[in-house]
């Protein structure tokens, strides 16, 4: 699918970038132990990208070809006005367009995101259990998040996505569970390593590291799983169970490197293009589109010109060491 694709981004490798991660704000009203230390400094609001400017750069990429756009963060709802981006966003006609979000806003916002022309929503859902997810996300109420999960349901979003981040000795016991809800809900759920990006105080992460192949051995033993051959233009694998339409992916930046077919790039929220989430590969458009505010030429030149930056692979290691300074909140997930 993704080799038809008629875009003006093409990198050394001849991987072609057809999917743009825009993080919209470094901002949450969540602290989870992997993403965030507990006392976080946030950015000072002029290095932050306007709703404006974020909008302008979607266009432009969707111009270059881009089909895919994924709002994530920080917390994408917590932005304010976020439905006016939303809308502008909706309005392009891209193939796909989604957002990531931990679900606590959702409540009130799951219609007006269908209504302004979200296509589809990733859950971030690690534990069932009200004191583990406490635990997990520092700040978080684990029963707004289900409400938000069946608000988005009840909007008609389809195909919504749990993301889990599974830690030894926090919620890896909590596998089966897990998919126990995705299978009664007519969701699909992606397993995720944890990843060394951001100096967290919580835990070391070597400590709590577990495979994806740890996971889907947890699973294994209550469900067969088939691999599925659909492609999803992710860094997802998926699985699929003869007794349930719900897949089970895997996202593994450790232990199946997924870099060979990476169409992604990440735009965070000040404006940087990130080439790699584990590389520091980047170019500054937040300068160019504050220096050019209506011409977009340059801006188009310095986005195809950032691909020969790209690296071929990312490099991160289990033994604790952080390897990217940037936390996932900046980077956008
Ligand atoms: N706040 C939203 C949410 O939680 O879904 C969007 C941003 S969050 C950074 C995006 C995804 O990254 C979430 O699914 C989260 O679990 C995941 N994430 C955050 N830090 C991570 C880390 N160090 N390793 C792996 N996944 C991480
Ligand atoms: Fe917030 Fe998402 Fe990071 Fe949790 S993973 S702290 S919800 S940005």
């Amino acid at each position: 699918m993704h080799d038809q694709a008629q875009t003006a981004l093409v990198d050394r490798f001849g991987r072609k970038v057809t999917y743009v991660r825009l993080s919209v704000t470094d901002r949450c009203d969540f602290r989870c132990v992997y993403c965030m230390s507990e006392d976080m400094e946030f950015l000072p609001r002029q290095q932050v990208m306007t709703l404006e400017e974020i909008a302008r750069i979607a266009r432009i990429f969707t111009e270059l070809g881009v089909e895919k756009i994924r709002l994530t963060g920080g917390e994408p709802l917590v932005r304010r006005d976020i439905l006016s981006l939303v809308q502008d966003i909706g309005a392009l006609g891209l193939k796909d367009f989604a957002i990531t979000t931990n679900g606590s806003q959702l409540p009130r916002f799951a219609q007006e995101l269908k209504a302004a022309g979200l296509k589809r929503l990733n859950i971030s859902l690690d534990s069932l259990d009200p004191e583990k997810f406490r635990r997990i996300t520092r700040t978080g109420n684990l029963q707004q998040v289900l409400d938000g999960i069946d608000a988005a349901i009840d909007a008609g979003f389809k195909g919504i996505k749990i993301n889990s981040v599974i830690m030894k000795g926090r919620n890896e016991e909590e596998v089966p569970e897990l998919v126990d809800f995705v299978r009664q809900k007519g969701l699909d759920i992606s397993f995720i390593e944890e990843m060394p990006l951001g100096d967290i105080s919580d835990h070391s992460r070597d400590e709590t590291f577990c495979s994806s192949d740890e996971v889907r051995s947890i699973i294994e033993s209550h469900h067969e799983l088939m691999p599925c051959t659909a492609d999803t233009g992710g860094p997802s694998r998926y699985y699929r169970m003869s007794d349930s339409d719900s897949r089970i992916g895997f996202i593994s930046p450790h232990t199946h490197n997924f870099c060979g077919s990476c169409n992604r790039v990440r735009m965070t929220v000040e404006g940087r293009l990130l080439l790699c989430l584990g590389n520091e590969h980047s170019k500054d458009l937040r300068g160019l589109l504050r220096r050019h505010p209506t011409d977009d030429e340059p801006i188009r030149q310095a986005i195809i010109s950032a691909m020969d930056l790209k690296p071929e692979r990312h490099h991160f290691t289990t033994d604790g060491d952080v390897q990217i300074v940037r936390f996932m909140n900046m980077t956008g997930g």
